[in-house]
């Protein structure tokens, strides 16, 4: 029989959990998904429960083989992508999680980042990490839960339980709790891993109180991690690719070139420059990321985070109900000439990059008796071209020359009047490719370089094909006019200054 030739990607995101099967010239031949439920249990809190991820993913899983035909034995490997930053600790005994999983977008440990500031901490952290005192990355959220569940860091100090972000938990599971493993990009985002010396970090651990021995293995992005437990599936499969969900949407769009830009758009908005192998550090509060680590060689990016993008479209669909799906918001701001003066911050959990204020909470300004739903939506959409126009610059004056295009993906890329946005807010030309799920593709992309359905990075860069191109068109001063709108309300939502 021939080697096995398709990939099984699992996308564990935000909201829902994804299973697609790609073919070598990855073309998606079966997918699989299933959105899941959303714990706030106090305001800025977010939590997922652990076994909707698990019984999603093998549930799509599964549902995606039956689909494509293609039997366990025809899958050459799996790669995981998922949300980062989110974590679980877990027994080592029962593989059960011991606390919901506490999600990147949660602000709890927001007074506990605020006082390590003050102590005058971040400048080592930023040195170490390539990151901020925020509350967003995983480990003040670990330290939250040994400290809050009862009798965690006893257990902890023993070696009876396992922290990992949502790969490593799964990574867990699928190999029946035989792997203890996470990957480069996913331990980057800890607070606990120094990404130049690329190992967990003892002066991290002492500073966030996480005893070591809860920490994973860490590997290169493609590598054999292990195979899927027996009961699993019909044959056991090797799993060959991890990568978190924006560093995977970047390989995805085979951004293998250094001052290559790529922007995700699902609930948050994620632009990463590849660097190289130089790991710029950012003047402008950026965060400085691996992007990939093949054969122990890293290629590092700038990385520009906003919390919310897609999630402010999903608040005016089932939040207050001014939409009925996310796709209307296209139509309504194409029937509007402008957003007759309104402006959304959509600082529901906090302001990320650059100005990382995680006490800043949504606004809505310019409200008049004229204002209309499509104006509420365009104003959505705005907000997020004028985030990234804000992410640009400050990757322009961290000293990158500007992008000569961007390429976007995500679920809100699919929006045409959004792409328009962005282009003339950023006056680069937007590039959007054939198939929008880059992020599957890039955990793909992986698994398949280490089964060898793939020879090298450009095999991979073949691939790509764009679908659309959207280019700036609006007159200069009246971007100005609208981004000085967009800054003066900026202006009035923030509570720090950076
Ligand atoms: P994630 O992986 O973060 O869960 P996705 O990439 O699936 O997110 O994108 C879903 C997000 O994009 C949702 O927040 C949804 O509101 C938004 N979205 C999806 N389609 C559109 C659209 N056509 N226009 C605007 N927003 C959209």
């Amino acid at each position: 029989m021939a080697a096995p030739q398709h990939i099984l990607a699992i996308d564990q995101g935000t909201t829902s959990t994804r299973a697609i099967i790609f073919d070598a010239e990855t073309r998606a031949v079966a997918t699989a998904q299933r959105e899941f439920a959303q714990h706030y249990p106090q305001p800025g809190w977010v939590e997922h429960d652990p076994e909707d991820i698990w019984r999603d993913t093998l549930a799509t899983a599964r549902e995606a083989l039956a689909a494509s035909g293609i039997g366990a034995d025809g899958i050459a490997g799996i790669g995981i992508t998922n949300q980062r930053e989110t974590v679980v600790v877990w027994d080592r005994a029962t593989g059960d999680a011991i606390h919901h999983a506490i999600v990147w977008q949660d602000r709890r440990t927001a007074e506990l980042c605020a006082r390590l500031k003050e102590a005058g901490h971040e400048s080592a952290v930023r040195a170490k990490t390539g990151l901020l005192l925020d509350p967003y990355f995983s480990a003040t959220k670990l330290a939250w839960i040994l400290d809050h569940v009862d009798g965690a860091r006893a257990r902890a100090d023993n070696g009876e339980l396992a922290f990992g972000t949502i790969d490593s938990f799964l990574l867990w599971r699928l190999t029946g709790g035989a792997v203890h493993a996470t990957d480069i990009t996913n331990a980057s985002r800890t607070l606990l891993y120094d990404i130049h010396a690329q190992r967990w970090d003892e002066d991290l651990c002492a500073l966030f109180d996480v005893p070591a021995g809860l920490l994973p293995e860490v590997h290169d992005n493609s590598h054999l991690f292990g195979h899927t437990a027996d009961g699993l599936f019909d044959a056991a499969i090797p799993i060959a690719g991890v990568a978190g969900d924006q560093q995977a949407a970047l390989f995805g769009q085979a951004c293998f070139a250094k001052g290559m830009v790529k922007s995700t758009y699902g609930t948050g908005c994620f632009m990463l420059l590849n660097t190289g192998e130089e790991a710029v550090a950012s003047e402008h509060r950026l965060l400085t990321t691996p992007a990939y680590r093949l054969d122990g060689q890293v290629t590092y990016a700038l990385e520009g985070s906003i919390f919310i993008a897609g999630a402010a479209v999903k608040w005016l669909r089932d939040g207050i109900g001014v939409i009925t799906h996310a796709r209307d918001t296209d139509d309504m701001a194409t029937q509007v000439p402008d957003s007759h003066g309104v402006y959304m911050v959509p600082a529901f959990v906090g302001l990320g990059a650059p100005h990382w204020d995680p006490d800043a909470r949504g606004a809505i300004f310019g409200l008049t008796l004229g204002s209309t739903q499509a104006h509420l939506a365009r104003a959505a959409l705005e907000a997020v071209g004028y985030q990234t126009m804000d992410l640009a610059d400050a990757m322009v004056a961290d000293g990158g020359d500007p992008p000569a295009t961007i390429r976007v993906d995500g679920g809100m890329a699919a929006n045409d009047w959004l792409c328009q946005f962005l282009a003339d807010m950023l006056r680069v030309p937007v590039e959007r490719p054939r198939h929008l799920e880059t992020t599957a593709l890039g955990a793909a992309f992986h698994a398949g370089l280490a089964t060898g359905v793939w020879k090298d990075l450009d095999a991979l860069a073949a691939t790509w094909a764009r679908g659309a191109c959207f280019e700036p068109k609006m007159p200069n001063g009246a971007r100005a006019t609208l981004a000085e709108g967009w800054h003066a309300a900026l202006a009035k939502t923030l509570t720090v200054r950076g």
